[in-house]
């Protein structure tokens, strides 16, 4: 256990400030993460060295598909969340646990998860699976160390952190894919009461301070996957820029949707085609098993070859187009 950073007290209770539900909370009690405890008069982390993971994933699976294409990272990610997704597709270390397995994680401290990463030869970190934002402490730590190892950071995210965290994590932070999951009703009623114009601020801020930033739209049949809600994504993507790489990925019956179908990639192509007429230069078909290509926006050329997690750089040097020499979105 580790006192954590971004709380203050607020008479017997303590408030908690990493993210934007600012809980409350009283001795003995966690917040709605379940993972930032009030002990005796101070928050502590829970989590702190628990990492669940030790996978090593393409950096496409998270997805990044502009930032070090083809790259390998390190996975790190604990118990708990502070959404409460109806749809979670990690819902086991997201929700369903209890402090006892958190307890029975051995502690893995941030320097042997870069011990691991340089041994496995990645390029990057990845804090991922679950929310970043409710083990920041532990981020943090390791991120520094990253840097020093020269090792990239990229966070999966739902984006509801505050401002303080994400300026403590822009120091060390290169890229971030933040999910953009549907309407303001969708936030309120399937995540868990969250305000939708919070998690558009911080994307506007990550833009803005430029932090490489990609987005995903997960379309969940009957819930999100209406033209409207996906013209007004878009709208919101191309009032800040038409190169964002914005992904819309299908949904498989997951968790307490798991009554619901898939999705079909029917309605993953025609949420792809609306974006592409409306000039998003990068947009993606995802969890369909097909090939997920980048083109040069100018003249077509092949830039990127993936298909299921396989990737490999066609028509790129030194970050143009190999054929048309025009600026291409890419962190190589
Ligand atoms: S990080 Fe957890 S404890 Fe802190 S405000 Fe968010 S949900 Fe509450």
């Amino acid at each position: 256990m580790k006192e954590a950073l971004f709380w203050n007290k607020e008479k017997n209770l303590v408030k908690c400030n990493a993210c934007k539900r600012h809980c409350v909370i009283p001795e003995g009690k966690a917040g709605f993460c379940l993972v930032r405890k009030n002990l005796n008069g101070k928050l502590i982390s829970l989590v702190y060295g628990k990492n669940l993971t030790s996978e090593i994933d393409p950096i496409e699976k998270k997805p990044l598909f502009h930032f070090h294409p083809t790259s390998k990272v390190l996975g790190v990610s604990t118990f708990g969340c502070n959404f409460s997704c109806l749809h979670c597709q990690n819902y086991s270390i997201s929700k369903e646990f209890d402090e006892s397995m958190i307890n029975s994680i051995k502690f893995t401290s941030p320097e042997k998860v870069i011990e691991s990463a340089l041994k496995n030869k990645v390029q990057g970190i990845a804090y991922t699976y679950t929310e970043p934002t409710i083990f920041i402490e532990y981020a943090l730590d390791i991120m520094k160390l990253a840097k020093e190892n020269n090792l990239f950071n990229v966070f999966v995210s739902n984006g509801y952190m505050t401002k303080e965290v994400l300026k403590e994590s822009k120091k060390y932070l290169d890229a971030i894919n933040v999910d953009l999951k549907g309407n303001e009703n969708f936030y309120k009623k399937v995540c868990g009461n969250i305000d939708i114009n919070e998690v558009k601020e911080n994307i506007k801020w990550i833009y803005k301070n430029k932090i490489h930033l990609e987005l995903t739209y997960l379309i969940v049949p009957s819930f999100n996957d209406k033209k409207e809600f996906f013209e007004e994504t878009i709208n919101f993507v191309l009032s800040l820029s038409n190169k964002i790489p914005l992904h819309f990925t299908a949904f498989y019956p997951q968790y307490k949707l798991d009554y619901l179908t898939s999705t079909s990639p029917f309605t993953v192509m025609q949420a792809k085609d609306l974006a592409e007429k409306k000039e998003v230069k990068y947009v993606y078909a995802g969890n369909l098993k097909k090939e997920e290509n980048s083109f040069c926006p100018e003249c077509k050329n092949l830039l990127v070859s993936r298909f299921y997690f396989n990737s490999e750089i066609k028509g790129i040097k030194k970050e143009k187009c190999s054929n048309c020499n025009a600026k291409t979105d890419f962190v190589l």
